[in-house]
């Protein structure tokens, strides 16, 4: 991997920060109709010795701001004596989002499919790629923090190619529950940051549009252990961590068997064996039941939280782990975070 070197001046948009300081940067990426200016708030900490520089961004999808919330402690947490190298924050990429409380760009795209965007594409095709330009090109390190779509809820859990060696050490230093071993998504900022040669997790949990406190606290500690296991803090110790990652080569959801209201039989974090019975389809009366069972074992890392489907819909994401039964855990996982 191309060693990137820690510069002497940092440049982020119009701003130039130095070792040792410590800047709110404001990055210009568009305008309103009035023409009015978006700027995404940045804060660049540099330490005085050299060491990794990592980006933490969250609300990519604007509703999605558990990671907003992470950043901000985190923030408050760091102090530039005890960092080593450069850390730049993002608490909110997807503004406009963030403004309207959705997941979406004005026009309805997902800034996570526009990567890595051009200069005169559509808005989030120019924002991926003063993102880019301005940011991820420069970093070594990266963690982009999300949630469950609306009215989705997710396990804390990474999402990261752990077939490359530092990736999994990186992921297993975080300390989620879970990690899935995905794919890339074509148009996403994970794709981007792996082809410009940086060590990117993204994280998962919890619903969109909520501060939760116990996802809050495992995003937090496991940015701070990563920012520990690859040297820019000199000490930190996640003591919130009990068992080993539940690693998943795959994922599937369980999908609605009828229209109806249901009820589901278990929590996220909970394994669950093959063909288990995980919730139950009604009628209003709780008549014609139909019963929803899971295809493959694995360990429950997602739910929809309205209780009315159609025939179809998406209910129940499971992680499978294909038999590794190392991995598998006994209880209910959420509650050890
Ligand atoms: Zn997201």
């Amino acid at each position: 991997m191309k060693k990137k070197v820690n510069p002497a001046k940092f440049k982020i948009g119009n701003q130039i920060i130095l070792k040792g300081e410590r800047k709110r940067v404001k990055l210009e990426i568009a305008s309103l109709y009035d023409y009015t200016k978006i700027n995404i708030p940045i804060e660049v900490i540099r330490g005085l010795e050299d060491g990794p520089i990592m980006f933490i961004s969250a609300a990519i999808h604007g509703d999605e701001i558990n990671g907003t919330e992470i950043i901000k402690r985190i923030s408050q947490r760091i102090k530039k004596k005890s960092l080593k190298g450069t850390l730049i924050l993002i608490p909110v990429v997807n503004l406009f989002g963030f403004y309207n409380k959705s997941r979406y760009l004005p026009d309805r795209k997902d800034l996570n499919r526009c990567f890595p965007g051009t200069r005169n594409g559509s808005l989030g095709s120019q924002i991926a790629n003063v993102f880019m330009k301005e940011i991820v090109s420069k970093c070594t390190h990266g963690i982009d923090l999300h949630t469950g779509a609306i009215h989705r809820t997710n396990l804390p859990q990474i999402r990261a190619c752990i077939d490359d060696h530092q990736t999994k050490k990186m992921a297993l230093s975080f300390g989620a529950p879970v990690i899935i071993n995905s794919k890339l998504r074509d148009g996403s900022l994970r794709e981007a940051a792996r082809k410009k040669k940086v060590n990117f997790l993204l994280f998962e949990g919890g619903e969109a549009l909520r501060f939760q406190d116990k996802i809050v606290k495992a995003g937090l500690n496991g940015c701070l252990s990563v920012m520990k296991d690859i040297g820019m803090l000199k000490t930190y110790e996640n003591k919130t961590v009990k068992n080993l990652p539940f690693i998943a080569q795959s994922s599937y959801w369980v999908r609605a068997p009828h229209s109806g209201s249901f009820r589901i039989l278990k929590k996220p974090g909970e394994h669950v064996e093959a063909k288990e019975l995980l919730a139950v389809v009604s009628d209003p009366f709780g008549e014609n039941p139909y019963n929803v069972y899971s295809k493959e074992a694995g360990v429950i890392v997602g739910l929809s939280e309205i209780p009315l489907v159609n025939k179809g819909d998406a209910m129940i994401h499971i992680a499978t782990s294909h038999g590794n039964a190392k991995t598998k855990l006994k209880n209910n996982i959420v509650d050890v975070i």
